[in-house]
């Protein structure tokens, strides 16, 4: 019988699958068993559209579809949550099982604490995460620094410290991810300073640190951290699905190390981005880049945790941000703030999709880290553990 806290190296005895994964194909197998045993309705997980550079959150109910989610995009910069959220009704009306990155399964958390997310209908198939990469960004990087077409790349991971590129024609390549990001490459500057690699909120985690030996690059490291997960681990290996043996203790330990080495290198640039370089410290610096804002509601829109069906800024009784005034009130992002900053994951979104270009997520993700020292808060872990600013007791349909 499965257990939380148990740990396996897992793969998929069908071929096709196994050999489509990234790493054996352990996901996708068992997301497929999940649809087959009627288990979920249906796996929300990410497909390739156009290219490598284009990841697209997908909708599977046929467990036969599942296949063509197989594979890691590093470019997925993805919005799970969001998804999961605001387009299929927080799982309201259906068992969906997610496969989710770090960031990702913390802002599900936080948003079942909301109630935004039914809980009960949820799996979470956590993914480790080193980060992404920015897909615009990425195929600049591609060409500058590789030399290579990035139309001709078929395959990106980040390996022993290292940004490897291959080619169609098995051309391969690799730079050192510090001098790509100290170019103003490599991840995204959120995923710099996350300091979750491995999501432990999720129902499992599966990755490919710590699998070494004659398993490495062709098994997943799974770790179990719910009653939910064991049991589904449980029913997918008696069924036949998974082949799974126990992980070498050297393995374990290699992959506690490269968890370690991650978190520190998350703290360095948390320390570089917050204290060092001396930007975001004061209100007139805020002022000054929220000056900046153009009000397109891209920030407000991307968050995942702004979910309110009836913005405060836009409240007619109270006019926090007098209308056709560019840039807004600074309001519009104080009152925001004040509404996620708590639960925020540092998921980047904001900054992502600024247009003005304003620091959001560091600035949020700041204040978030500060918060976490005064109200021992840590979003996106522990399910009992309140947001300590938010009403979190309303129904959605209050919202
Ligand atoms: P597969 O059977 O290939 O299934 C992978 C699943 O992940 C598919 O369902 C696919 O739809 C989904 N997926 C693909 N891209 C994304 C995305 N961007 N967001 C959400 N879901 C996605 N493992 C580590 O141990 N350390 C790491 O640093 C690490 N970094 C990663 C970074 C990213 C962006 C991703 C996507 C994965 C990363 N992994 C990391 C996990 C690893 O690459 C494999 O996904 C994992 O070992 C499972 O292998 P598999 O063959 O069982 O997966």
């Amino acid at each position: 019988m499965v257990q939380i806290n148990d740990m396996y190296y897992a793969l998929s005895p069908d071929e096709e699958i196994a050999a489509s994964g990234e790493c054996g194909g352990a996901v996708t197998s068992i997301l497929k068993f999940l649809l087959e045993e009627c288990i979920v309705d249906a796996v929300l997980a990410v497909k390739k559209g156009a290219d490598l550079y284009d990841a697209v959150p997908t909708l599977i109910t046929d467990p036969e579809k599942v296949i063509e989610s197989a594979g890691s995009l590093h470019c997925g910069t993805l919005n799970m949550s969001k998804v999961l959220h605001k387009y299929l009704d927080g799982a309201n009306e259906m068992k969906i099982a997610v496969t989710t990155k770090p960031c990702d399964a913390m802002t599900i958390v936080e948003l079942m604490k909301r109630k935004q997310i039914n809980q009960d209908n949820v799996i979470m198939i956590g993914i480790n995460c080193g980060g992404t990469l920015p897909p615009v960004q990425a195929r600049e990087m591609i060409e500058k620094f590789y030399k290579i077409n990035p139309d001709t790349v078929v395959k990106e991971e980040i390996a022993k410290g290292n940004l490897v590129i291959e080619t169609a024609d098995d051309e391969e390549q690799e730079i050192s991810i510090d001098e790509l990001e100290n170019a103003g490459y490599g991840r995204r500057t959120n995923c710099r300073r996350c300091e979750t690699n491995i999501p432990k909120m999720a129902d499992l985690a599966m990755g490919n640190w710590g699998v070494i030996g004659p398993n490495s690059g062709k098994a997943t490291f799974v770790e179990v951290f719910s009653e939910k997960g064991a049991e589904i681990l449980d029913k997918a290996i008696k069924a036949n699905i998974l082949k799974v043996t126990d992980p070498v203790p050297k393995g374990i330990e290699i992959r506690n190390k490269i968890d370690k080495a991650m978190v520190n290198l998350a703290n360095k640039w948390q320390t570089r981005h917050f204290e060092e370089s001396n930007e975001l410290m004061n209100l007139d610096q805020y002022l000054d880049e929220f000056d900046k804002c153009i009000k397109c509601y891209g920030c407000r829109e991307a968050c995942p945790i702004c979910f309110c069906r009836e913005c405060s800024i836009e409240s007619e009784s109270v006019n926090w941000v007098p209308k056709g005034e560019i840039p807004p009130s600074p309001m519009f992002h104080f009152v925001r703030m004040l509404h996620m900053v708590d639960s925020c994951t540092n998921c980047g979104q904001c900054e992502e999709v600024c247009p003005a270009e304003i620091p959001l997520a560091r600035i949020f993700h700041k204040i978030n880290v500060e918060l976490q020292d005064v109200f021992k808060y840590h979003p996106g872990y522990d399910l009992e553990q309140k947001p300590p600013l938010s009403v979190i007791n309303k129904e959605p349909s209050e919202e």
